[in-house]
């Protein structure tokens, strides 16, 4: 053999019989928990490549099993020379991920061949976008006025204006509707540009892909064609080294080329971890532009702009009610919306804030960071000055009682223990006196506006 011809299904059937031996060796929990989630990837010029779908998988197979592995697979194939264990994650929102899993099936595909189909990424590109996401959708307010703009710039320009534009922020904030944006605008303004559209999972996917089929040189060459690539949720590639490589080489080869690329990531370069410095300091050279956490305003303006869209007749109180409870991500903001909005069209009735909290009562609590007693007790003792033993002392003047009836008020209304639960922890207190704390709370909240600003905050600093 001058190349090693290696037959799929033979490596299936011996992956299965090692499977077989591990299974007997520890048992079936250990085996579920470990092995079960094991693929195997490839075989080729002696390095074996097992995939796992995440990191603490990865780290107790190394850690722990990793000689197991290794010497059952010896035995059944003394021509393996090295392990490679990958992460591919299983959850991947990529439609195309799951139509097309790996298989092992006898398919070949022709050697380097740059016309080969299957690795045609950019094929696909405009069934990869959502119509909804485009500029005239998109909501703009202080948090993500910048990104906005530079993303309008990239769309717009003919050139290059800096590159890359890295975006990042939080989870549901926009990221990957801006990209998309650019992706549609550029398309419309100039079809002839060519546009790549790629999460960082599905980069990797169809290197590894590449890989196993010998087939990198057609996997390099789409990318040669692109004038803008994207690559969505960088983050998925930390850690991973050979597609770190990958990406870095295919990253250059674009910029000397002058090509726009366009990144997104849920930290800052400098803040990502598990990517190799020189990685991350070439991530920084264009502009990089976050989203921050969406103000009350931008939530607010977007739920009205939704409910427009939506043709809902939600009345302001309750979208306003919403943009103070849901301060996460627009995901749940548009979640949220959605089913009030189909709740009332189905029972034909008019929504208000009661109905709200009723159909909301889990996504109301999900969205709300989980706080536990001591840190409302911690903070509301710091925000007024008193000594955290006052939150259970038996002292009753007014400088610690009030502090202590706002730390009951948060810690009903933050947190999901109960009454005499929060009593407990408050010096043994009954549940009255928390009754009559949360009470007296909500009076003062509506008498006296600067005392409702002052929880307010507390609630804000409380979530965040
Ligand atoms: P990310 O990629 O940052 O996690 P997405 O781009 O997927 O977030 O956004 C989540 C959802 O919120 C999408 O439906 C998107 O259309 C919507 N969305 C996010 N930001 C805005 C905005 N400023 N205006 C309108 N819709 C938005
Ligand atoms: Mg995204």
């Amino acid at each position: 053999m001058d190349e090693e011809e290696y037959n799929f299904n033979e490596m299936q059937a011996q992956w299965a019989a090692v499977r077989g031996k591990i299974r007997q060796k520890v048992g079936d929990a250990l085996f579920k928990s470990w092995f079960k989630p094991i693929s195997l990837v490839s075989f080729e010029s002696g390095i074996l490549i097992l995939s796992v779908p995440n990191q603490f998988i990865k780290t107790r197979i190394n850690g722990e099993y990793l000689d197991l592995l290794k010497d059952h697979w010896l035995n059944q194939n003394n021509n393996i020379e090295r392990f490679e264990i990958v992460i591919v994650k299983n959850n991947m929102k990529d439609s195309d991920f799951h139509s097309e899993p790996i298989n092992f099936s006898n398919e070949r595909l022709g050697k380097d061949d740059p016309k080969n189909k299957s690795y045609d990424i950019t094929d696909n590109i405009g069934a990869n976008l959502d119509q909804r996401f485009t500029f005239s959708n998109f909501i703009v307010g202080k948090p993500n006025e910048l990104a906005f703009a530079a993303a309008r710039r990239v769309a717009e320009s003919q050139d290059v204006p800096f590159n890359p534009l890295f975006l990042y922020g939080g989870v549901g904030l926009g990221k990957t509707h801006l990209m998309h944006a650019i992706a549609h605008e550029i398309k419309r303004m100039n079809p002839v540009r060519r546009v790549i559209y790629l999460s960082a999972e599905k980069f990797m996917y169809h290197f590894i892909k590449a890989l196993r089929f010998k087939n990198t040189v057609a996997f390099k060459e789409q990318f040669r064609t692109v004038d803008v690539l994207m690559i969505d949720d960088v983050q998925f590639i930390s850690g991973k080294e050979s597609t770190q490589e990958e990406f870095f080489h295919t990253f250059n080869a674009l910029v000397d080329q002058n090509k726009q690329l366009i990144i997104s990531a849920d930290k800052s370069p400098q803040d990502l971890e598990g990517i190799e410095e020189r990685m991350r300091s070439r991530l920084g050279w264009g502009l990089v532009a976050d989203i921050h956490p969406l103000t009350y305003e931008l939530r607010l303006s977007i739920l009205q702009a939704k409910s427009e869209k939506i043709a809902s007749n939600i009345p302001e109180n309750v979208l306003e009610f919403l943009a103070h409870k849901i301060t996460t991500n627009v995901r749940e903001l548009e979640g949220a919306l959605n089913r009030i909005a189909a709740f009332s069209s189905l029972v034909g009735k008019e929504v208000n804030i009661e109905m709200t909290h009723d159909l909301l009562r889990d996504l109301l609590k999900s969205s709300q960071r989980k706080v536990n007693i001591e840190q409302i007790q911690k903070k509301v003792s710091e925000h007024f000055n008193v000594k955290m033993s006052d939150m259970s002392s038996a002292r009753r003047s007014r400088t610690v009682v009030r502090p202590r009836q706002i730390a009951m008020y948060l810690s009903k209304n933050l947190t999901s223990r109960s009454l005499p639960e929060i009593g407990r922890r408050f010096g043994n207190r009954d549940h009255t006196t928390v009754i009559h704390a949360v009470k007296k709370v909500e009076e003062l909240r509506n008498l006296d506006v600067s005392f409702d600003e002052d929880v307010e905050l507390l609630i804000r600093m409380l979530e965040s």
